[in-house]
């Protein structure tokens, strides 16, 4: 039987939770079934009915520079063959690391890990074990992956306290995760002055881009780094999605702040499992087996992703050009939306930073959750679908960035711009 993504959707429904091994691939917010796909060059996907995409996902970050980019695919090959893992050091492990070092301010050491989620609970065991304290700050729409303690909602009224977001967190976990709002350093502040002493980590997305994208206001990220080192509180920048994006040296070099730790996935790994954490020697040296901050992994440092990830991150550092080039191109094809949705009388704000963009369907500037939320979903589902239908892979909610690769050509921009002229024009009219 020939299977097509519709077969395949029911078929994966009665064997993975939602057909899917991570929510933000399945539908949900935009309805209908998810595309499955075979496989995928440069900028072009292929679905398993062999319709193809513009793809603006790139697999939330890693394909830069496209998909089965050469050296990358060669890096693998060549690393399988010799193993695919061996539980003890490799000489790939030092030159990924010494290539980070030279790329991201501010780090003396780092630790491979397998996903961002990891990097990101490990930077804040890590802040925990360095200061002794046990609260943490974070920011509405902030996300830092699944683990328990960034799965919290932000106290209502009077109570500062988070409250777990997903069953299966514990209210214990919760009482040490406090909720800020992104762009507003007083509400950083008033938290701040209540806890006293007892903050020991603050832990951002320098630019958000998982509530769409949100670009940080000027002064945010100083102002930050002036808080924390009022009270010697770490500062922790999860450039899961930024680091390597939107500089060569991710969000610290481009807006010139930087972190004490930092924590890194998505385009570290080229596509392949893998995330980081790193930062100056006297935090780092906390760190098991160095220091007594229990951190490990039997597949860390794997032989094919730190391959991977060496090959893709050495083109980037030896040719920042494509960073001058995503630009070019991000630029192009926002002013190509923002004529079109003007043309149809269309609201929408467009946020840009580098090569993440995204779309929200209100006339408010968005510059935090609360903003984020003025969006009209129901208009995003239908331009969506249209896109779909029309050949182009928008990520599927209206909540997330969409990435540009510098795989993208002038003539897919086109395309992409011609495409969402026909579905915004559809989706008002329907
Ligand atoms: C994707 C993401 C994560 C989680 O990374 P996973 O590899 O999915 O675990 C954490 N932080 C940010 C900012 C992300 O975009």
């Amino acid at each position: 039987m020939l299977e097509t993504s519709k077969t395949l959707f029911e078929r994966a429904q009665q064997s993975i939770p939602g057909g899917v091994n991570s929510p933000a691939r399945a539908f949900n917010s935009v309805g209908g079934a998810p595309v499955f796909l075979e496989q995928a060059r440069g900028s072009v996907l292929t679905d398993v009915d062999g319709k193809e995409y513009i793809d603006y996902v790139g697999s939330w970050g890693p394909m830069i520079l496209g998909h089965a980019y050469g050296p990358v695919i060669e890096a693998v090959q060549e690393a399988a063959a010799k193993s695919t893992s061996f539980g003890a050091p490799t000489e790939i492990e030092v030159k990924m690391a010494e290539l980070v070092k030279q790329m991201a301010p501010g780090v003396d050491k780092i630790r491979m890990v397998n996903s961002g989620t990891e990097a990101c609970m490990s930077a804040i065991r890590v802040a925990r074990g360095y200061t002794g304290r046990d609260k943490v700050i974070k920011f509405e729409g902030n996300y830092h992956g699944h683990g328990d303690s960034f799965l919290i909602n932000a106290g209502s009224g009077a109570l500062t306290l988070g409250t777990p977001s997903s069953p299966g967190v514990t209210e214990g976990t919760a009482k040490d995760t406090l909720t800020a709002d992104f762009n507003d350093l007083n509400s950083v502040k008033k938290l701040l002055n209540e806890y006293k002493g007892e903050v020991a980590a603050i832990i951002v997305e320098p630019v958000a881009g998982n509530m769409g994208c949100i670009p940080p206001q000027k002064g945010f990220l100083a102002g930050l780094r002036e808080l924390c080192d009022a009270q010697d509180t770490v500062l922790v920048f999860d450039e899961v999605m930024t680091g390597f994006r939107v500089a060569q040296g991710g969000a610290q070099q481009r807006f010139g702040v930087t972190a004490d730790i930092v924590t890194y996935g998505k385009i570290i790994g080229a596509g392949l499992p893998v995330g980081a954490f790193g930062g100056s020697r006297e935090i780092m040296q906390v760190v098991s087996p160095d220091g007594p901050v229990y951190q490990a992994g039997t597949l860390s440092g794997n032989p094919l992703a730190m391959a991977a990830g060496y090959a893709l991150l050495s083109e980037l550092y030896e040719n920042p050009v494509h960073y001058d080039e995503l630009e070019e191109k991000t630029t192009y094809l926002f002013r190509g939306m923002k004529e079109v949705f003007e043309h149809h009388e269309v609201s929408a704000t467009i946020n840009r930073v580098g090569s993440m963009m995204s779309v929200f369907f209100t006339r408010e500037e968005v510059r935090d959750f609360q903003t984020a939320q003025t969006t009209n979903r129901e208009l995003f589902r239908d331009f969506f679908h249209g896109m779909l239908t029309n050949g182009v892979y928008l990520p599927p909610s209206p909540f997330e960035s969409w990435f540009l690769a510098n795989s993208h050509t002038e003539a897919m921009l086109d395309e992409t711009i011609t495409a969402a002229d026909t579905a915004i024009a559809d989706a008002i009219n329907s």
